[in-house]
C-alpha cells in the first residue's frame, strides 16, 4: 500500500485523517517517521505553514508528505488572529486566546469570523494546496463544552449552537479542516 506522511505529531488529528484515506493510503506521523524538531512554522500565511513543514519532511525524510496549518479570521479584526490563533493572547492557552479575542471585539458589532484551513500536499516534489473555509460569526459569551481553540464563541452559518456545543462528529464532517481534508481524500482517490 503507498504511504504518506502526514507532518503532525498530534495523534487525535492523525488518528481522524488516518481513517478517512485508509483505504488508499497508510499514514504515518512525526513520531512514526523519527521526525522530533519542532519544524518552524515562520510563513506569513496558512499556505506558507503548511508548505514550510511538507517540505521540511520532504527534504529530510524523502517522503511524500502531507501538511495542514489552521486558524481563525475575523473581519472586522483584518483577518485576526489568523496564522498567530495558537498563541494570540502571547500565550498558547485556549482559554486565554479566547478571552483575549472576546475583549478586543467588545462593542464591535460586526460578529463575521470563519476558520480556514490549508493543506499543503508534496507529492513526487509538487507542492498541492488545499483550502477549507467555514463562515460563521462569533457570540459574545463562550457556550459548550466539546472541541478546542475558539469553537465555544464560533457559531457557524446556520446553526443555532457554537461548535463547542455539537458533538464532536458532527463539527468533523462540516469543520474547514474536514473540507480541505476531503478534497485532498479526492485529489488521492483520483490518483490511486
Ligand atoms: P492548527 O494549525 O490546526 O494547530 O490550529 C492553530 C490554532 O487555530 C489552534 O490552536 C486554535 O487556536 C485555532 N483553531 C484551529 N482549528 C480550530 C477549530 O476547529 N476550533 C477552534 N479553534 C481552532
Amino acid at each position: 500500500m503507498n504511504q504518506l506522511v502526514f507532518a503532525s505529531s498530534n495523534i487525535h488529528k492523525t488518528a481522524e485523517v488516518s481513517a478517512l484515506l485508509l483505504p488508499h493510503y497508510k499514514v504515518l506521523n512525526l513520531v512514526d517517521i523519527g521526525c522530533l524538531t519542532d519544524i518552524p512554522e515562520t510563513g506569513d500565511s496558512f499556505a506558507e505553514n503548511a508548505t514550510l513543514k511538507s517540505t521540511y519532511v520532504a527534504e529530510n525524510f524523502k517522503l511524500d508528505c502531507f501538511a495542514d496549518d489552521s486558524g481563525l479570521e475575523v473581519e472586522a479584526l483584518n483577518n485576526e488572529p489568523g496564522i498567530f490563533s495558537a498563541r494570540y493572547s502571547g500565550s498558547r492557552g485556549d482559554e486565554l486566546n479566547l478571552n483575549y479575542l472576546l475583549a478586543k471585539m467588545e462593542g464591535i458589532s460586526n460578529r463575521k469570523a470563519r476558520f480556514k484551513t490549508v493543506i499543503s500536499l508534496l507529492l513526487g516534489g509538487k507542492n498541492y494546496i488545499f483550502e477549507g473555509v467555514i463562515n460563521g460569526e462569533l457570540r459574545t459569551q463562550p457556550i459548550g463544552t466539546t472541541g478546542f481553540g475558539y469553537d465555544p464563541i464560533f457559531q457557524p452559518d446556520g446553526y443555532a449552537e457554537t461548535f463547542a456545543q455539537m458533538p464532536m462528529a458532527q463539527k468533523n464532517k462540516i469543520s474547514h479542516r474536514a473540507i480541505a481534508l476531503q478534497k485532498l481524500i479526492g485529489f488521492l482517490k483520483a490518483r490511486s
